[in-house]
């Protein structure tokens, strides 16, 4: 029922500006992780990001679906329009991508014109539909800019293909690049059998 003392509100004053400081850095901190973990271009999360978010679902033993998206043709893309050009294509295919993920999916820019998409708990089937969807929505965003038409390749796997992130992303790949020798514009859904045919090792090699 007293006012504090000059010593206490001395102290408080101190207490203050320490805790200010502090909250300063942690938000400075947490501004710079995300700024990490996000691709600049595109604000889509980064590789980094799904390193640790694929960890962390492997770590919890969730199945998940990974796709791995690659723009077709992108090269002549940027060589006809210009590099600008090329780059308000990726920022619009990420905005596609932003547009059709929902809960807990996962989206990526891996790096250049590949992106990555995860579905945890998600049948295949269903993801073969969800993936439909992003080509759709790629087409319909395109009929309503002005960035030059382009397509997508996407190559789908399940996480019960391989032990870690990188076991599964190249059995992914290995989707990726079928969907390219089929003509792009298309999904292909790989397996163990199909990446040994196309990277030429295991099962391959027996017969
Ligand atoms: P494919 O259908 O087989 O995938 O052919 P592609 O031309 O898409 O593949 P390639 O790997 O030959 O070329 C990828 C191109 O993507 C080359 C590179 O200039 C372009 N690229 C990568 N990152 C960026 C970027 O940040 N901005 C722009 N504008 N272009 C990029
Ligand atoms: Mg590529
Ligand atoms: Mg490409």
């Amino acid at each position: 029922r007293r006012p504090p003392g000059e010593r206490l509100v001395g102290q408080l004053a101190t207490l203050s500006t320490q805790l200010g400081n502090r909250l300063g850095a942690l938000r400075a901190l947490e501004t710079s992780r995300l700024e990490a973990a996000t691709d600049k271009l595109t604000g889509l999360p980064n590789r980094r990001l799904l390193e640790s978010q694929l960890a962390s679902l492997i770590e919890r033993s969730t199945p998940f679906v990974l796709v791995l998206a690659d723009l077709d043709n992108f090269k002549r893309l940027n060589d006809s329009f210009g590099h600008e050009i090329g780059d308000r294509a990726l920022q619009l295919f990420a905005q596609v991508l932003r547009d059709k993920v929902r809960g807990n999916d996962v989206i990526a820019r891996l790096g250049g014109e590949e992106f990555v998409l995860v579905y945890p708990n998600m049948t295949v089937a269903t993801s073969i539909e969800a993936v439909e969807r992003v080509r759709d929505g790629l087409t319909q965003s395109l009929a309503v800019s002005t960035v030059p038409e382009f397509t997508c390749s996407f190559g789908i796997t399940h996480s019960s293909v391989g032990r870690d992130a990188d076991a599964i992303l190249r059995v992914a790949d290995a989707g990726l690049m079928r969907a390219k020798e089929l003509g792009r514009d298309q999904v292909v859904y790989a397996d163990e059998t199909l990446a040994a045919r196309i990277f030429g090792d295991g099962d391959d090699r027996r017969r």
